[in-house]
């Protein structure tokens, strides 16, 4: 049996930090793969390790001196170790980073390093193996994470090793120059790694309980998810809601392995079971509530709309060929809307709304900007009555003029476009009629 722990940067900021993974990991003797981030920050207005180095970076590579910057960094490992009261030197290390960044070993280098060396303290405070990432995690030629490889790799290196700690973030290109995921990436070589070794589970210990049914800057103490499906989790993340890195779902779900998302200061609690699925209902019929405010509706009539075949692929076209991704398309018999993101077609606008006079010659084209989505997500709703009618309610309840709705086939979500001044209410509305109030 084997779980694989991943902690974030929050969890491994300091000593005291590094206590509480440690004996979180000694509490089960099944966490036997270790990966960590980089230090992140100690309080508010702290600095990430991997900002520091970005920026460090910036400096050597732009000619200017760097020493100050890099002493700033070396300071903040160098307090863990202190704090954890380890043998541990990286005196060596930083002199070979110092060298390295002269040569101009780049900035995904140069940002590696933050979790390459909160690995090797981690490996040391555990009495773990230490594997560099750059050894077994591997990108193709294109820049392309290779997971072949580096399953192939991966797995036969941990067959012998009871226990192993392996840095996230990054690994190697063919040339073994150093290539890092997109920012937040440790997630995803904690899941690479749960592939790997077929672990019984992916536990990402961050620095809150879970998943929240809504966002904490709209609803006061939120609940917490319990079980979420990768599926639902795909559509809250998309419109906004956010803990683990998108990407981090896909090598463990291959296989079957859950996530189960923990708060490193609180381990007590049981945090989010992401699944591939459940019977287990949610708590409240919907299981969360996400959404995003900055769409724009182009709404487009013709008389006989209905009649005239290829008109919804000749208007989605145009929003092609300026490179603009649509977001929904509800139509009527003579109507059709496209939402889009109004960052995204702003600027286009007048180039849109010319190519869709030529193509379909449309008896009227009406724009409205500043509306936001909400996306009530839930796998429950399927067999449960009434839940549309519920929301609807609740938002006329609110006072929120509701703008668009939109239920996929699949059930397990409807969306709502209002405005995005009604935004926060309409979240709030819907949250209390599921969650606080039950009715
Ligand atoms: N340290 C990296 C970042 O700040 C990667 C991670 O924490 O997952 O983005």
């Amino acid at each position: 049996m084997a779980k694989v722990v991943k902690f974030g940067g929050s969890s491994l900021a300091s000593a005291e930090q590094f206590q509480k993974a440690g004996s979180i990991i000694r509490a089960d003797q099944e966490r036997r793969y270790v990966v960590p981030s980089a230090p992140g920050k100690r309080f508010d207005k702290d600095v990430k390790v991997t900002d520091m180095l970005y920026a460090c970076y910036d400096l050597a590579s732009s000619g200017k001196e760097f020493k100050e910057q890099l002493r700033a960094i070396e300071a903040r490992y160098q307090e863990i170790i202190q704090g954890l009261k380890l043998k541990l030197s990286l005196k060596e290390e930083f002199l070979t980073i110092e060298k390295n960044f002269n040569a101009g070993a780049g900035s995904n280098y140069a940002a590696s390093r933050g979790e390459y060396l909160n690995g090797i303290i981690m490996a040391d405070y555990l009495g773990y193996e230490f594997i560099d990432a750059a050894e077994v995690i591997f990108f193709k030629e294109n820049g392309e994470f290779d997971a072949d490889t580096t399953n192939k790799v991966l797995s036969e290196r941990l067959a012998g090793v009871e226990r192993a700690v392996i840095p996230g973030f990054y690994g190697s290109m063919p040339d073994g120059r150093v290539k890092t995921f997109s920012r937040g990436g440790s997630d995803i070589t904690g899941s690479i790694v749960a592939k790997a070794v077929k672990a019984d589970a992916y536990e990402n210990w961050t620095d809150v309980s879970g998943f929240l049914v809504a966002d904490p800057r709209i609803i006061e103490n939120p609940q917490a998810i319990e079980v979420i499906t990768y599926r639902e989790l795909r559509e809250l993340a998309y419109m906004g809601a956010t803990v683990l890195h998108e990407e981090a779902i896909f090598p463990v779900r291959q296989e079957g392995i859950p996530i189960n998302i923990r708060n490193t200061n609180a381990p007590e609690d049981e945090g989010t079971w992401i699944v591939e699925s459940t019977c287990q209902k949610s708590r409240y019929v919907i299981t969360g509530i996400a959404g995003k405010k900055g769409f724009c509706s182009i709404n487009i009539e013709k008389d006989m709309m209905n009649s005239e075949i290829g008109f919804g692929r000749k208007v989605l076209q145009i929003f092609e060929e300026n490179g603009i991704s649509f977001e929904h398309v509800p139509s009527g018999i003579d109507t059709l809307t496209v939402f889009v993101h109004q960052d995204e077609f702003a600027h286009k606008e007048q180039k849109v709304v010319a190519g869709l006079h030529r193509v379909v010659n449309p008896d009227s084209i009406d724009i409205e900007s500043d509306l936001a989505l909400i996306a009530v997500v839930g796998r429950g709703m399927k067999s449960t009555r009434g839940t549309a009618g519920r929301i609807f309610s609740a938002l006329a309840h609110g006072n929120v003029n509701v703008k668009m709705i939109d239920q996929g086939s699949s059930e397990l979500n409807i969306i709502i476009g209002v405005d995005n001044k009604d935004f926060e209410t309409a979240i709030k509305a819907i949250y209390d009629i599921f969650v606080t109030t039950r009715l």
